[in-house]
């Protein structure tokens, strides 16, 4: 029998005894609520009257031109927030709900996270408490003020490095002591059973509307398809209903510095261990001390990386490849110029990889990048390290 917690070796559930009833709860509760009527219908009611799904399979003449091959982009970035973290937010949030559950609780890095937490608890009705590290904080003011104007509150953290990891921490502690009320709503497929397959059934209404939005408009499954990898939620939502077909599957890591420097490019050049609860790749030194990691973008600025992308790199059967800061700036600014549509960072890093894989396809070939989020929030960091470029 196959162990539903593991991704062939990788996933699992590594946590202190005090939170493994926590767990068996909400796997007891994702696997009999959410296949029901009753959930399904509220989610749908959530996802398309709220939040604005479907959303549209763009294609792109102008990129297309340039690529030499049909391009579309599947616009997250035009789902209310502005980002496919959304779908999972809701996702978790009406979940607990329906198990009981008044509060929310999330960690958050850069902000995105927490913003999408808050949107759920506000319009659910329940109470959203986000633990920020205090350098975060300082960092993230507008997103810092957007999670308060929603209603949640900004619990600062000021152990450790005062950054996500020890949010991270914070968080847990108050999962354990909480449960009764409490739900964690973690924001990728990363930590222990179940988030890492609840996550990726929340995300895939990314793949299968690609898939109905494809055969509608070509007659037929893409060629490629391209998405970034930070945790690894959007890649997952995309690329699940195309694992089993023949369609090529491309995830663009943080390549930071480059070779030479600092960098998020967990699956490209970490190592297998154990961290926030799931055995996948990190990236550590030689004594398994997991090393800071570094992105132009926040969101792909994470360690480590959903077990099941781990487990699908050694299998081969998705290619996972570092874009650099520089690449990803560069595509920043070639999507905004070129279709007038200006992606978040984190996304760039996806049409930055989607140009390189084009270059092996052919004219009628179709190739669909996951266009994860939109640029706003990036503009001012954008603009202050282009400058006179502009
Ligand atoms: C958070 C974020 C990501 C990275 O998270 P995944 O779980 O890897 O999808 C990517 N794009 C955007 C716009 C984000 O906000």
């Amino acid at each position: 029998m196959t162990d539903p917690s593991r991704f062939g070796v990788y996933g699992g559930r590594f946590v202190p005894e005090t939170l493994m009833a926590a767990l068996e709860e909400l796997e007891q509760g994702f696997r009999t609520i959410v296949p029901g009527n009753e959930f399904r219908e509220e989610m749908k009611y959530y996802l398309h009257e709220y939040a604005g799904r479907k959303t549209p399979l763009t294609f792109c003449r102008n990129v297309s031109r340039d690529f030499g091959c049909r391009v579309y982009l599947k616009r997250e970035d035009l789902l209310h927030s502005g980002a496919h973290k959304l779908n999972n937010a809701l996702g978790q949030a009406l979940l607990a709900k329906f198990m009981g559950k008044h509060r929310l609780i999330a960690e958050t890095g850069a902000g995105q996270h927490g913003v999408a937490t808050a949107i759920a608890g506000a319009v659910l009705g329940m109470q959203v408490d986000v633990y920020m590290g205090e350098e975060d904080i300082r960092r993230q003011g507008l997103n810092v003020s957007r999670m308060k104007m929603l209603g949640a509150r900004v619990l600062p953290v000021s152990s450790g490095s005062r950054t996500l990891k020890d949010a991270i921490n914070e968080a847990l502690r108050d999962w354990v002591t909480n449960v009764a009320t409490t739900h964690y709503l973690i924001g990728s497929v990363v930590g222990p059973h179940p988030f890492p397959t609840m996550v990726r059934d929340f995300q895939t209404v990314i793949g299968n509307e690609t898939r109905d939005q494809v055969m509608e408009k070509e007659g037929r499954l893409p060629d490629a398809i391209v998405a970034c990898v930070g945790g690894g939620s959007n890649a997952i939502g995309i690329f699940t209903p195309f694992l089993g077909e023949d369609t090529r599957l491309f995830g663009a890591e943080a390549g930071g510095e480059g070779p030479e420097g600092r960098h998020g490019a967990t699956l490209c050049r970490g190592r297998p261990g154990v961290l926030h609860g799931t055995y996948t790749y990190l990236i550590q030194d030689a004594f398994g001390q997991i090393l800071e990691s570094h992105s132009i973008s926040a969101g792909l600025d994470y360690p480590g990386v959903g077990p099941e992308h781990s487990f699908l790199r050694d299998s081969g059967r998705v290619s996972y490849h570092p874009v650099t800061d520089r690449e990803a700036l560069d595509a920043f600014l070639y999507l905004s110029r070129s279709e007038g549509i200006i992606p978040a960072l984190e996304s760039a890093h996806a049409v930055s990889l989607a140009e390189k894989v084009a270059s092996g396809l052919e004219k009628d070939d179709v190739l669909v990048i996951n266009l994860s989020g939109r640029g706003d929030k990036d503009v001012a960091q954008v603009a202050s390290m282009t400058g006179d470029l502009l």
